[in-house]
């Protein structure tokens, strides 16, 4: 993929919302975070909406979140990328990749990768979920062509292992709170880079678009730390610069749970509608 470098060393850092609920104070931690940052280095804040998951994502949470944030304070320049309407960028990478000799189909249903899973006992899990036993990747040609042809539904993956001996290299990422980190990528084994229902993923699509736009520090929650160790392996693959990230702790709540619609966190809006002002809403997450 050919992105154009940022040479100037111009502060690009983002906030990535996924429209699948309205946002509470976690995520107006994570905005004000990065959108602070940004101001203090003379640099800018993008905004990016990542609604590959149209199943989940609603345009109502797009609008309320332009709305939230704006109450806020906070600008961002236009247009907005929206995931969703750039999977052709998704695709040229996924080519890069295909080229390479390291994607191959999956036709494997969740009950299928249990039952597997089951079978081998010591199955490795990630923060996502069980690692993938790896089942179609040992399927042969003519079987991936007749499930094809027989028009089986199948996501796409990354061998893991080969796109390994690809780089031949270690790798890590720099991190302004944890350091230099040293990846792996094992953790996550053979990703999903398209899914069934969509053509890309969130692993695929964050990392094209945090290069296209030119994003050098990415400022974001650490429970996302996890992630990274296969971004920084599909940018390798992708010749994509390497960002710095920041994965900052998360807001908790005064039970010292993690903020989360589950748990019932209020929204924005809620918040909003409660009579707070933004500046006593800004003061109550540390701002
Ligand atoms: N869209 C992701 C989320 O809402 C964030 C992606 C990122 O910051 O890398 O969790």
């Amino acid at each position: 993929m050919v992105t154009e470098k940022n040479t100037a060393g111009h502060f690009v850092t983002r906030f990535a919302p996924s429209p699948t609920g309205f946002l509470h104070k976690g995520h107006a931690f994570a905005a004000m975070t990065a959108y602070r940052r940004a101001q203090k280095e003379n640099g800018t804040f993008l905004l990016r909406i990542e609604d590959i998951d149209q199943t989940r994502c609603k345009s109502a949470f797009v609008n309320a979140i332009y709305e939230d944030l704006s109450w806020l304070g906070l600008t961002w320049p236009e247009p907005v990328r929206i995931q969703s309407e750039h999977y052709g960028d998704y695709k040229n990478a996924l080519d890069q990749l295909e080229n390479l000799g390291l994607l191959y189909p999956c036709f494997c249903t969740r009950k299928d990768i249990q039952r597997e899973l089951k079978a081998a006992q010591s199955a490795p899990h990630s923060m996502d979920g069980p690692v993938y036993p790896g089942t179609c990747k040992k399927l042969p040609n003519s079987e991936i062509k007749a499930k094809i042809s027989a028009g089986r539904p199948y996501a796409i993956r990354l061998n893991l292992k080969r796109a390994l001996s690809y780089i031949q290299e270690p790798i890590g990422w720099h991190d302004e709170i944890y350091n230099y980190t040293s990846a792996s990528p094992d953790i996550l084994g053979d990703i999903v880079l398209a899914r069934k229902d969509v053509p890309t993923s969130y692993h695929l699509s964050v990392v094209v678009d945090d290069a296209l736009q030119k994003v050098s520090h990415i400022i974001r929650g650490d429970d996302l730390l996890h992630t990274t160790h296969i971004h920084v392996v599909l940018q390798k693959l992708l010749e994509l610069p390497a960002p710095i990230y920041h994965h900052h702790s998360l807001l908790l709540d005064d039970k010292g749970e993690r903020l989360a619609k589950r748990i019932g966190a209020p929204s924005i809006r809620d918040d909003r509608a409660a009579g707070i002002t933004a500046q006593e809403y800004l003061k109550s997450i540390g701002f």
